[in-house]
């Protein structure tokens, strides 16, 4: 330290050296100008090697060889998107404008039809990850009924729809007593469990402007939590600091979580259970963090949803993870997972009103009025908010309790089968219903591969590879998990006899995607995939 000191006085006097005063002036104004540069420079959240590399691939495809050889590639990946999507919806027609004259009800149903049964994946049979977490027509009809009675309304209007408001504060004060809520305990419905928690970070960021003053805001999230956290960074300026796991355990690095928590921190984030591997971090230690240091604490339970809700009440074992632990200041809760409501539902719950009174947006100057709402959208579907209660009371304590004992048994069978079949390991300890495996002998994704040829659906994970099954109501059926596990030990087999060889198809750009170091390589492809379903052939 004293060493260095002396090289930079000794550094400074050497340049100030044989200089005429206005020159020592112009230096020094340089050097603090710069000196605020390299600090503005050193400050911001991203580190300098990372801005560097960006920089540098900026730089590199600007070169014109490389620009041309790179837009080629990325227009044939597009066309092989579309062209996929084209022969998911093969046998349709467009449509390229309105129809001259309204089309009859029973032709309405057929294309409805038409429609809804394409897809190459029996999700009835429980072939399918995740993704539709049950399905009886019983409710269905109750859904479509309730949601039929309210399609018109829209808790925006709360003197001309009040009853629906009513609905909804049942359903937030309903899901709160679950998780152990206390009586300030407060939130509101939303349309997914991205809504929450982007309405989450929103109210954290604005209670710590107002309450601390903070106008550079961070959040300290684990690498497994859903990327849901990073869109809510990118739409309202708050850094993420992405906290790195335990490799072992996969549940965040409680060293470095502590760590990443600074000045500028307005909440804290753990998973119950993550999405990728399925694992929940200690919430009762990321509490403790929020309690000590006064930052707000977010429980991201939106997959867990009510299974996590009931599993102790179920006899199964689950770690603190709700409104008990002291420093938890929110859930987001999806009701439209294992809460078996309609798609487009979802619960944000604070423990206390102040966080959720930062969550509302407010605009005091509008000539239509002065306009406040609750949430992302002005208008709402008071049909979801019907449909979703409806189906709460449907199902009862009692209903979810038998769902989560179902699909909790089958997650337990399906991991303990997967734990038995030799040249793949599970990942982590599985804390609800997803299980997630890897392979130390075989690429993993070859196996997923060869199961989606027998029809099954898994997910994909990267950093490190691996694969994933979320068990639903669907897998609870008759022999769904058996075949499962039977398919998944001969293919596993099969590998076996090859390992070394690599993945083939689609997947291996999977397995490049990771490797690319130009990240922003894989955004740009990213975007082509995300326009390819809008795509529509030429009339
Ligand atoms: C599904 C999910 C979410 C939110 O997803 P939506 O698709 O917006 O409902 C958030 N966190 C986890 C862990 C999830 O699995």
């Amino acid at each position: 330290m004293g060493d260095s000191i002396k090289v930079l006085t000794g550094g400074i006097n050497k340049t100030f050296n044989n200089r005429e005063p206005w020159q020592i002036m112009v230096i020094t104004a340089t050097t603090v100008l710069s000196t605020v540069w390299l600090w503005n420079l050193i400050n911001q959240d991203e580190s300098i090697y990372s801005r560097g590399k960006k920089h540098f691939f900026r730089l590199v495809k600007k070169i014109p060889m490389v620009k041309a050889r790179i837009e080629k590639e990325i227009g044939s990946t597009r066309d092989e998107f579309r062209n996929d999507m084209l022969k998911r919806c093969d046998g349709l027609l467009y449509s390229y404008k309105l129809p001259e004259k309204g089309l009859s009800k029973e032709d309405i149903f057929k294309l409805v039809d038409q429609h809804i049964e394409k897809g190459n994946y029996g999700w009835q049979h429980g072939r399918v990850s995740g993704t539709v977490y049950g399905y009886d027509p019983d409710v269905v009809d109750l859904i479509t009924t309730v949601y039929g009675k309210a399609s018109y309304t829209n808790p925006l209007h709360l003197d001309i729809f009040p009853g629906i408001c009513k609905m909804e504060a049942e359903v937030v004060k309903m899901i709160s007593t679950l998780f152990n809520g206390g009586e300030n305990t407060s939130g509101t419905m939303t349309t997914g469990g991205t809504e929450s928690i982007l309405l989450a970070c929103k109210a954290y960021r604005d209670y710590a402007r107002e309450i601390k003053g903070i106008t550079k805001p961070n959040m300290v999230v684990p690498r497994s939590a859903h990327a849901a956290f990073d869109k809510a960074g990118q739409y309202l300026g708050i850094h993420v600091r992405s906290i790195k796991l335990d490799p072992k355990t996969t549940e965040v690095d409680l060293a470095a979580f502590k760590k990443a928590i600074n000045s500028n921190t307005i909440m804290l984030v753990g998973s119950a259970p993550n999405f990728p591997y399925g694992t929940m971090d200690d919430i009762e230690e990321i509490g403790k963090l929020g309690f000590q240091h006064n930052i707000p604490v977010h429980v991201d339970a939106c997959l867990g949803s009510f299974i996590i809700g009931f599993m102790k009440r179920a006899g199964y074992f689950v770690r603190p993870f709700d409104f008990s632990v002291r420093g938890v200041t929110s859930l987001s809760v999806d009701t439209h997972k294992y809460g078996f409501a309609p798609k487009g539902s979802s619960v944000i719950i604070y423990s206390d009103e102040k966080f959720r009174d930062h969550q509302f947006t407010v605009t005091t100057d509008w000539p239509g009025g002065v306009y406040g709402s609750p949430t992302v959208n002005g208008s709402r579907a008071g049909g979801i908010i019907a449909a979703c209660w409806a189906t709460m009371m449907l199902y009862g304590e009692e209903g979810y309790l038998e769902a989560t004992k179902r699909i909790v048994d089958t997650s337990r069978f399906i991991e303990d089968g997967l734990r038995k079949i030799k040249g793949i390991h599970v990942i982590g300890k599985p804390a609800t219903t997803v299980i997630a495996i890897g392979s130390e002998v075989f690429e993993i994704f070859r196996l997923s591969d060869a199961l989606s040829k027998m029809g099954w659906s898994l997910n994909t994970l990267q950093f490190p590879s691996g694969i994933h099954i979320c068990v639903t109501d669907m897998h609870t059926k008759e022999g769904v998990a058996a075949k499962f596990l039977a398919d998944t030990a001969a293919k596993v087999e099969e590998m076996l006899k090859d390992p070394s060889r690599p993945v083939e198809g689609k997947l291996a750009v999977y397995g490049v995607a990771q490797t690319i170091s130009d990240r922003s390589l894989v955004g740009e492809i990213t975007r082509k995939f995300l326009s390819a379903p809008y795509y529509i052939p030429k009339n």
